[in-house]
């Protein structure tokens, strides 16, 4: 495919990265359920394993169904290279990993997912980082808390759970003139959304748990490296741009050019950390990718018409919903993202942290799960569980506070979705 790059989306989605099997002529991807793979001969094990011939070693390392995977998320994406790996949140370490070291920080948004929140506040102190948590509509804070030890700017296209629509080429500026790489999450968005690269970011990664693979069958997680960076402008990123000794001092931007981030992902990310996307996942995915710009397409016009209800019912406080023009990214929104704003949002209930628990108990259709971006329209109380751990100004600052219910809104039909939350409401405010 690398050599038609004039496909459309909707073709991407489908052909990228995949070819009939060659061995037997399959036409849809095969499940390469196998931890190595045969070696030619000793000449050819060595070339493998030096990185001058590109093959398949060892499955913790690279899979042929998980390479396709890649392949077409970099596509959709519009990057030069990609890297899958176990979930979410193994590919914002996998991201963070080649940038960082003991000492360094990354620059990151008060409005993200709460797990990565837990993850930048507590978890990556143990590796000797640390995130300094901004406000990203103040873009004068966001340069000002970048520092010498500062090796990435964090955020999300989309911010769950408020639906904050984050202005990418802003920060992309930001962090381009202080020689630091810009990476957006992109889970909320997905590629059909938004496209972080062309905007000027860096690097991109997604929960691919979520829409792309949309069903919530499986865990998964990419890294997608616009093949832009210069990592040897600066002797900020050694790993990168100096002899790396995990590697027998290989250069890797030296030796790969635009492919250093994916091939130092693979060679030491996945070798050395571990956190390796199974070909069965891989599986699901790609099946789930097939189909992404039509769910994302309902998903978006069920969100809107549900988001238009909620707001004109008397019972709610407020929705937040970039799709409306009550939204304070609303413009933003129809500038940066004309397909859509996603399908998901929060409401707040005038009956506060009661109502809101009555209410997600009360809901048929609507599953109360700690997940998102499924064909299925989910529910959670934010405040009682995946923001649990934050403050009550941490959980106000990511828009999850104890009024507020967060929903992903589904494909089902968006008359139904209505009727549930019409009785839930009632049940909740009675
Ligand atoms: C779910 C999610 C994550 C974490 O992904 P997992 O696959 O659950 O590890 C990270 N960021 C966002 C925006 C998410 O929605």
């Amino acid at each position: 495919m690398a050599d038609t790059p004039t496909y459309g989306f909707d073709t991407l989605q489908i052909h990228a990265g995949a070819q009939p099997d060659p061995a037997t002529g399959a036409r849809q991807t095969p499940i390469y359920q196998t931890t190595a793979y045969v070696f030619r001969d000793a000449e050819h094990a060595a070339a493998l394993f030096n990185l001058q011939e590109v093959g398949y070693i060892y499955s913790r390392l690279t899979n042929p169904t998980v390479a396709v995977l890649q392949e077409r998320m970099a596509a959709l994406e519009g990057g030069a290279g990609a890297v899958c790996c176990s979930s979410g949140h193994a590919a914002q370490l996998m991201a963070l990993f080649p940038l960082m070291s003991p000492g360094k920080n990354v620059v990151a948004s008060t409005r993200l997912y709460g797990g990565t929140m837990t993850q930048f506040s507590q978890t990556i102190k143990r590796f000797g980082w640390s995130a300094k948590f901004v406000d990203f509509e103040d873009l004068d804070a966001v340069k000002a808390a970048i520092d010498d030890d500062t090796r990435a700017v964090f955020g999300e296209s989309i911010a769950n759970p408020g639906g904050y629509v984050t202005d990418i080429p802003a920060l992309a500026g930001i962090a381009d003139a202080a020689g630091i790489p810009l990476i957006i999450d992109n889970t909320s968005a997905t590629p059909y959304l938004c496209r972080p690269i062309d905007m000027g970011a860096t690097l991109v990664v997604h929960s691919m748990t979520k829409y792309l693979t949309g069903n919530g069958t499986v865990m998964g997680g990419v890294v997608i490296d616009s093949g832009k960076f210069d990592w040897s402008a600066s002797d900020k990123f050694p790993s990168l741009s100096q002899p790396e000794p995990a590697y027998h001092g290989l250069n890797f931007h030296e030796t790969f050019g635009a492919l250093a981030f994916t091939f130092h992902g693979i060679a030491i990310g996945l070798r050395d950390l571990g956190m390796t996307l199974n070909p069965q996942a891989a599986h699901y995915t790609l099946m789930g990718i097939e189909t992404l710009s039509l769910r994302m397409q309902r998903h978006c016009e069920n969100a809107q018409k549900v988001a238009e209800w909620l707001e004109a019912d008397p019972r709610v406080d407020y929705v937040t919903y970039a799709g409306l023009p009550s939204s304070p990214y609303h413009d933003r929104a129809e500038r940066l993202f004309p397909k859509g704003t996603g399908g998901l949002f929060t409401v707040a209930l005038k009956g506060g942290y009661d109502a809101c628990v009555k209410f997600v108990g009360a809901l048929d259709l609507f599953s109360h799960v700690a997940n998102l971006g499924d064909t299925r329209s989910l529910v959670i109380h934010s405040a009682s569980t995946t923001h649990r751990q934050l403050t009550p100004e941490q959980q106000e600052a990511a828009g999850a506070s104890a009024n507020v219910v967060r929903i992903s809104i589904g494909i089902e039909d968006a008359a139904d979705l209505i009727a549930d939350l019409d009785q839930a409401l009632a049940t909740a405010t009675a």
